[in-house]
């Protein structure tokens, strides 16, 4: 079955705040392209059978969308134009291929130590644009914190680049889908039509799709990653709805994606063995370090404003705990 790992809504009002932290070497640009793996998408879920109609994002009354905005028909996405001369856009014939990979598939590859890149790419549903630019008042852009999160986590993974996008048009727009209320199949058909393959070469990249609504009514959802695929979610309307402040609100919108990135890549015990036994059992693929973004409480009100404010107020960026940071160090996977 799909199993869903998500981070739920972080009902908090942290001030904003400032500091500085450098970005270190990793290197910002929304490089996207592959070949080579793909969707995975867990077998049998919400998407696969008893999910009639099979294709919840027909997308087909998008006729007249802006140029560049990806049209998803029944076989995957195909881009529209470029219209901002980005290279960052997927294929035209990106996502929808074939091949599935269980999710200690995915992190085998993810982890190998002779991947020279790892792209987080990004797709976004009209009208759910992730936030972009200045961290509050610092000198820090916002996706540095993906980036550095990332960054630190494979650090021992030779002079493996980090490409991160930073400005929306390296985020690939698709039309609104006029979903309020998402299922997962719905979810899962769209992550395979819209994902490129999980590798090319010694390169590989996930997907984090920003959608508008709720997963099946459920405004305390931020994101959801599917087990057994190689993209995530981020629901913005319920981003909107926590914090008080635009700082928070990022914080809180880079902590879902590195969140829901970690569980992509095979975090807790999830394809990424365990150096220690940190996983909760009690919240399974969560972990007990509570200096890391992986905890479970992070889903939780009072947790997760004792993470946020605490990284707020530190300005920090790298947001994995000690014990996936050595979980990361020690996996070394090849063929
Ligand atoms: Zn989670």
């Amino acid at each position: 079955m799909t199993r869903l790992a998500c981070l739920a809504a972080l009902a908090i009002a942290v001030s904003a705040c400032s500091g500085g932290g450098g970005s270190g070497d990793v290197r910002a640009g929304g490089e996207i392209g592959a070949g080579g793996g793909t969707a995975g998408g867990g077998a049998s879920g919400g998407s696969g059978a008893g999910n009639g109609n099979g294709n919840g994002v027909d997308g087909g009354n998008g006729g007249g969308s802006d140029a560049g905005v990806i049209s998803l028909g029944g076989d995957g996405p195909t881009a529209g134009g470029s219209s901002d001369g980005s290279t960052a856009g997927p294929a035209p014939t990106a996502g929808a291929a074939n091949e599935r990979l269980t999710q200690a598939e995915i992190s085998r590859r993810i982890f190998d130590p002779a991947v020279t890149e790892f792209a987080v790419r990004v797709f976004r549903e009209e009208g759910a644009n992730p936030y972009t630019g200045p961290l509050g008042l610092t000198s820090n852009d916002t996706w540095d914190i993906t980036a550095e999160s990332f960054g630190e986590l494979f650090g021992a993974h030779g002079e493996r680049t980090i490409a991160v996008p930073r400005t929306l048009a390296q985020m690939p727009v698709f039309e609104d889908q006029g979903i309020q209320n998402w299922t997962i199949g719905n979810l899962v058909d769209l992550g395979r039509s819209l994902a490129p393959p999980l590798s090319s070469g010694s390169e590989v990249g996930i997907s984090v799709i920003f959608v508008n609504g709720l997963y099946e009514g459920n405004a305390g959802i931020l994101g959801i990653h599917p087990t057994n695929s190689p993209f995530s979610f981020v629901f913005k309307d319920v981003v909107e709805s926590v914090g008080s402040d635009s700082t928070t609100r990022r914080y809180v919108e880079q902590t879902t994606i590195v969140h829901e990135i970690g569980h992509t890549i095979g975090f807790v015990d999830n394809g990424v063995p365990m150096v220690n036994a940190h996983e909760d059992t009690e919240h399974p693929h969560h972990t007990l370090d509570r200096d890391g973004v992986m905890y479970w409480a992070v889903e939780s009100r009072n947790g997760a404003l004792a993470f946020l404010t605490d990284a707020i107020a530190g300005s920090r960026l790298s947001l994995f705990g000690p014990a996936s940071l050595l979980d990361a160090q020690n996996y070394m996977p090849s063929d």
